[in-house]
């Protein structure tokens, strides 16, 4: 092996402390890659791999990026699941020493993204710790952009459930845990780190968060029993620090999270009911359209985005904190409320949550504390315009939107309005600031006057009239004196050289000047720097009181945006209770209603859990009844998050869980068929409901034989009837009419149809929900409406008619009558014969009802048969 060179011996020292991270090590206007590192970097930034010689023998692979580039690369390599070290040089360049100082000053990974261009601001980028212990796991997440710690834990059978609701773009497991993350179990990637098991100890967590939160005990969090928890928040933080290369002072609170706090939505139903993705998006970007997010988000801060999409996720099921919503909700809908100032208030604030979170990681560039300082200024006149409200929650907003004037002013005195990017260049100070800093830039413009003025000055203090200072570069600056005035010379002048006309001199006031004309530029930049980053620091301070200064913002954002809506769209205030009722009258589906262009029709929905828990819907395809059950439960959805309601009048009793089974989906990927993902689906619906759920089945039992889905919907329903305790509120849409039937003995089932209208041949679809059942299906008209051929339409009418008289299936007469050759082709072609006439024997066989065959029959018609295969034609 060859020497290493003083660089690559520095690579080595720093790579050794950071295995499977790719190190990105700064060289001048470059981050570099070598050996692994460089072929990896290559292939998934597509770069040019190329070599440097290193030795006579050796060449040392390396792969490099722009550093004025680096966030794009860094993204990129992120995006594919890689983890990123970032290496800088810490001190400029110096002829002096064989290598600059350099190391890490930050690990990225994809959940411990902090910067702007690497995150959407439209969510929160989590990363999860999951401490593993039997039935009950400890489960900590954090948005480390945003400052957002939470722990709980969870029991087993829930964990995956709660993995995808939070969508962690990270998950944390100890290194010797054998088993698999549970994402993994629903084919779910998410990126994996392991850690030495020794942070998810009992012992280090507690020391590691009591010392991050400068406490004692945990109690003050609430959090001091949650054994498992404490664990995997324990290792969470230490992750982070480690990540960060430094301490994390925006991370302020540990939150504890109660899963059974809200209204569960399990995955499959998050996403039948398109709540914030579009099941088919037109395209990538898109998804969000037609969602029920699309319809309530007119929020106007990301913090606010960000919030209205975990209200959405996570509806309520107190009753109280519902209506503290709704009491704001309404006092912003009222005339004369301010709602268009406090958005438009609103629109002039970014992202404080983010921006605040790198202050506090000193990572805030100058343009960023000068948005900062423009969105604390605009707390006042928000207080100002919530001042009318009496609402609890106002009362608790405006306690956070802190008067932030002397902060204000500080970054106004300090900064100049629209500094660069960069904290090491120069260019951010206000002049007037400070006064070095002024009399440096004074030094850099004005050097030579500077001299001159200092030469003027130091004739008249010591009377020699041709005192005269120079430059060289051995000594620098220097006064010289001519032979003849030696004798007057200051006695703090210090002799540096003798010259043949005299002697030359220096003085400390002298080489202080010297020092800063030669390194004024120098000096300038890094006085600006050291001042900009005393002004960061003094910000930081603030942390507390800008993060919930950001709180209040996304919560008023929030509220405005629902209110918004609710004015907008007319929609009413539920009345949210303790009840088992759900009563909705005249309601609408909210997405539907803002997607269609004809009018919504609106229509009523009344479960009575003791009289009408089961309301079995039918009706012509294309009728509304899908529409109808997604309708009621996103009511549901919103009512409990606070949020107005499409309808007039809507009384929701709480519901615990929400679970659908809505439409086909297959699961090829996972070897599941269309028709076992729907069997699972309601599978996981009759074992997990309880009285307090909403039930919503969209079909059940279609993907198989006609008899065999009408018994699996049958015995459902039955099920779902059940016992006295068990009764979940449920909403059955089917195309089976025989299922209406159950209504004649299961009394708390209740049959409703949608109506339609026939002309001729013509179906009108009148979107009206009628009790009782419906007559018939209509399948055809939707057919011809959907522009199948008229031959085809022609013959299933032909076919449907002696359907539904109870004619046998007669093949062979089918055979007979089609005139399509293709068809006619299939089923013929084997034996033309056959075709033109069937075997008497077959023909008397087929229309053979051997029930009704006594045994002295049956010998004389085999003795029939015989006769007739004998015959020579047939
Ligand atoms: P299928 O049985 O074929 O699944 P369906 O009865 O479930 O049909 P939907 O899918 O709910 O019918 O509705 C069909 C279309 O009718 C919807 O896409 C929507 O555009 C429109 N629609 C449904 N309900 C209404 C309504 N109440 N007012 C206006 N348009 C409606």
């Amino acid at each position: 092996m060859e020497r290493l060179t003083p660089l690559l011996a520095q690579y080595h020292r720093i790579k050794e402390r950071y295995p499977g991270t790719l190190l990105l090590f700064r060289v001048g206007d470059f981050y570099e890659m070598f050996y692994e590192d460089a072929e990896i970097g290559a292939r998934a930034l597509n770069l040019t791999l190329t070599s440097r010689p290193h030795g006579p023998n050796h060449r040392v692979p390396l792969a490099g990026v722009p550093a004025k580039s680096l966030e794009a690369y860094v993204a990129r390599l992120v995006a594919q699941g890689l983890k990123v070290a970032v290496c800088e040089q810490l001190e400029a360049p110096s002829r002096n020493k064989p290598v600059v100082a350099r190391d890490v000053i930050e690990v990225i990974t994809p959940g411990t993204v902090t910067r702007s261009g690497l995150l959407d601001e439209r969510r929160n980028n989590y990363i999860m710790a999951l401490s593993p212990a039997g039935e009950n796991w400890g489960m900590a997440f954090a948005d480390l952009s945003t400052g957002e710690f939470t722990v709980t834990e969870i029991d087993f059978k829930n964990l995956t459930e709660e993995i995808v609701r939070v969508s962690p773009a990270e998950i944390l497991l100890p290194e010797n845990w054998p088993g698999e993350p549970p994402n993994r179990k629903l084919g779910i990637e998410l990126a994996l780190t392991r850690l030495d098991d020794y942070y998810f100890t009992p012992e280090f967590a507690f020391e590691k968060l009591t010392s991050h939160f400068g406490v004692v005990s945990l109690a003050g969090f609430g959090i001091e029993h949650l054994n498992e928890g404490i664990c995997a928040a324990g290792a969470l933080l230490e992750y982070l620090e480690q990540t960060q290369c430094s301490a994390l002072p925006h991370i302020l609170r540990l939150t504890p999270y109660c899963p059974t706090e809200y209204l569960l939505i399990d995955r499959v139903s998050r996403r039948n009911l398109e709540l914030i993705e579009n099941l088919h998006p037109p395209d990538n970007r898109s998804k969000e359209i037609g969602t029920l997010f699309w319809v309530l988000n007119r929020t106007q801060t990301p913090q606010g985005t960000r919030l209205l999409r975990r209200w959405l996720l996570n509806p309520l099921l107190s009753v109280e904190e519902i209506n503290r919503r709704q009491e704001a909700i309404a006092e912003l809908t009222n005339q004369g409320s301010p709602l268009k100032e406090i958005a438009e208030c609103l629109r002039e604030i970014g992202d404080i949550e983010r921006i605040t979170a790198k202050v506090a990681l000193g990572r805030a560039n100058p343009r960023e504390v000068i948005a900062l300082r423009n969105w604390l200024s605009g707390a006042p006149k928000l207080k100002n315009l919530t001042n009318q409200f009496s609402a609890d929650y106002f009362c608790q907003i405006r306690e956070k939107l802190f008067d932030f004037t002397p902060l204000v002013e500080e970054i106004s005195q300090v900064l100049v309005d629209d500094p660069p990017i960069t904290i090491t260049e120069g260019g951010l100070i206000r002049s007037g600031y400070n006064k070095e800093l002024d009399e440096l830039r004074q030094i850099a413009a004005n050097a030579k006057e500077f001299i001159a003025r200092l030469q003027e000055e130091e004739r008249r203090r010591t009377g020699i009239p041709n005192l005269r200072i120079g430059y060289n570069s051995v000594f620098g600056y220097y006064i010289e004196i001519t032979k003849s005035y030696l004798g007057v010379v200051p006695r703090h002048y210090i002799r540096k050289q003798t010259v043949a006309q005299g002697e030359r001199f220096i003085t400390p006031e002298l080489k202080e000047y010297e020092a800063k004309i030669l390194n004024a530029e120098e000096r300038i930049k890094s006085l600006e720097y050291d001042l900009f980053l005393q002004l960061r620091s003094k910000i930081a301070s603030y942390t507390t009181q800008i993060l919930d200064f950001g709180q209040a913002v996304a919560q008023l954002d929030v509220l405005a945006s629902l209110a918004e809506v609710a004015r907008d769209k007319n929609y009413t205030r539920p009345i949210v209770d303790n009840s088992y009722i759900i009563e909705i009258k005249k309601g609408k589906h909210p997405v539907v209603e803002a997607m269609v262009e004809e009018p919504f029709i609106p229509n009523d929905t009344l479960i009575l859990p003791d009289k009408e828990q089961i309301l079995i819907v039918t009706g012509p395809n294309m009728a509304g009844k899908s529409t109808y059950l997604r309708q009621v439960a996103l009511i549901v959805i919103m009512a409990q998050m606070g949020s107005f309601v499409p309808a007039e009048h809507a009384r929701i009793g709480i519901v615990d869980k929400i679970f659908t089974r809505i439409g086909a989906s297959d699961d090829v990927a996972r070897g599941v068929s269309t028709f076992l993902a729907e069997m699972i689906e309601t599978a996981n619906i009759l074992n997990n409901a309880t009285s307090r759920s909403l039930v919503i089945l969209d079909e059940v039992g279609r993907g198989t034989s006609t008899n065999d889905g009408l018994a699996i919907a049958w015995a459902t329903v039955e099920y779902l009837h059940g016992e006295e305790e068990f009764r979940p509120r449920t909403l059955f849409a089917t195309h089976y009419h025989e299922l209406a039937d159950i209504a004649t003995y299961l009394t708390r089932v209740k049959n409703y149809s949608f109506v339609v209208r026939e002309s001729g041949d013509q179906v009108l679809f009148l979107r009206k929900l009628r009790p009782g059942p419906a007559d018939k299906s209509y399948g055809i008209a939707v057919a011809k409406l959907a522009g199948l051929p008229p031959v085809v339409i022609n013959r299933a009418k032909e076919l449907l008619k002696r359907f539904t008289k109870g004619e046998e299936i007669n093949l062979t007469q089918l055979i007979t009558e089609i005139d399509l050759p293709i068809a006619s082709d299939r089923i013929a072609q084997p034996d033309r014969k056959e075709k033109s006439a069937p075997h008497p024997v077959l023909l008397r066989l087929q229309n053979l009802n051997i029930n009704e065959l006594s045994p002295l029959e049956a010998l004389n018609l085999l003795a029939e048969l015989q006769k007739l295969a004998s015959e020579p034609d047939g």
